[in-house]
């Protein structure tokens, strides 16, 4: 069974065709600029490559585009389009309404649809990619939609709810949802793989540190808490966003400032955070290494994520009245061992010992345990990968259905 995973953004699609026979990549590649002139890159599992301009006025210009390239005779990968057996989507928000991974009808269209209040800029790129697929590859081929927000269903009210007047719960679905749930489900469950153990058995806290970054505590393989809210902003500082403060921050720089909430939500979202700290950059690569070389916002920047994840792992090892294992994942997660070192060193008090060699060369795509035999914790960097998670559950869901 061949599956294509899409990840529709507002102007980009990234896709990925996976052989789930060995779970291979058969092909992977990237629309770019849909809508504004149009730039495609595809690349094959066994290293033929093309990359050109092309115009993409929409989603569907977009598909057609990927379509040829999987059929193409120099770069394609298929013989005939007829060989994708299922079209597995990722979405956003998936509100309260949707618990886990659902095939696409109507309803379901209309349900995200429903949700765009909550995630406009993502929901509706989601159902532009969605109805676009339906365009290009018909309605015989079944489509799935993955939720980031779906893993995270499991929250408790107490978790999940904030101490603003109740009826804005009601009447808005005010509320904690929690994303990247697509990645925190992929690497607690190969946490507990790479234990030997049943995830029901295990208290694991994950650290997806990216461009985005969220901290998540799963007891028993159900989340209990996640550091991302209502919208993506929460949490932990990231490259552009601010992650949590006061929320009298907003109001009293808008009033100084004179800011439109539309303002006031560009400096929250893009003018934060690395950036913001730093004014250098919203790469931790270009901020550790300005720190590294006597840069003191720079350092500061990085001193505050690291003092950041500290809080969280604390908070959640409370949350969850003990940890088994921590996982670090995502591009800063996966990449940059000093941060792992940094905190896993002030982690002491759990029992945590950090193997200093094996952290620091465990980077680029390395997976595996960077704790020592000592530790009482097991600490894990692995990769994440959130599109085998959409590959399966579609898989699964069209294999049942
Ligand atoms: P996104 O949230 O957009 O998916 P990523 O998970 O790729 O982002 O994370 C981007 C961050 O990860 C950047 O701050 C960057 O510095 C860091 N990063 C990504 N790749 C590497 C790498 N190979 N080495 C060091 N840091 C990396």
């Amino acid at each position: 069974m061949k599956i294509l995973v899409i990840n529709a953004g507002s102007s980009s699609m990234k896709y990925q065709l996976i052989d789930m026979s060995d779970e291979s990549i058969l092909a992977k590649g990237n629309c770019e600029r849909i809508g504004i002139d149009g730039h495609f890159k595809h690349t094959t599992g066994d290293g033929r490559k093309a990359e050109y301009d092309v115009a993409m006025n929409d989603h569907t210009e977009a598909f057609v585009q990927i379509k040829n390239a999987l059929i193409d005779e120099k770069v394609g990968v298929i013989k005939d389009l007829g060989e994708v057996s299922a079209i597995g989507h990722r979405v956003v928000q998936g509100g309260s309404i949707f618990k886990e991974s659902k095939i696409v009808d109507e309803k379901v269209i209309e349900g995200i649809e429903s949700l765009i209040p909550l995630a406009p800029l993502h929901n509706p790129a989601h159902v532009q990619g969605i109805r676009a697929c339906i365009d290009v590859f018909g309605k015989d081929v079944p489509e799935v939609v993955v939720f980031d927000t779906a893993f995270h269903s499991t929250m408790p009210q107490t978790a999940y709810m904030y101490a603003v007047p109740y009826e804005y719960y009601e009447k808005y679905a005010v509320r904690r949802y929690g994303f990247h749930g697509t990645s925190h489900r992929y690497v607690s469950g190969r946490c507990a793989e790479l234990m030997g153990k049943d995830i029901k058995d295990l208290k694991i806290i994950t650290c997806h540190l990216g461009n985005g970054s969220s901290i998540t505590a799963v007891d028993k393989g159900k989340v209990v808490d996640t550091s991302m809210g209502l919208t993506p902003l929460d949490g932990i500082m990231m490259g552009t966003r601010t992650g949590c403060l006061d929320p009298s921050v907003v109001t009293f720089i808008m009033e100084k400032e004179g800011l439109t909430p539309s303002e006031m939500d560009t400096l929250l979202n893009k003018k934060s955070g690395f950036l913001g700290i730093s004014g250098i950059s919203s790469d931790d690569r270009d901020v550790s290494e300005a720190a590294e070389k006597g840069n003191e916002r720079a350092k500061l920047a990085t001193d505050m994520l690291e003092y950041q994840i500290l809080k969280y792992i604390g908070a959640y090892t409370a949350v969850l009245g003990g940890v088994d294992a921590i996982v670090f994942t995502a591009g800063i997660g996966e990449n940059q061992s000093s941060h792992r070192q940094k905190v896993c060193d002030k982690l002491g008090y759990l029992g945590v010992e950090i193997d200093a060699k094996t952290n620091a060369e465990g980077v680029h795509g390395f997976e595996g345990k960077i704790s020592t035999e000592n530790s009482k914790v097991d600490v894990f960097v692995i990769p994440t990968n959130e599109e085998i998670v959409i590959a399966r559950d579609t898989a699964a869901l069209v294999g049942k259905a």
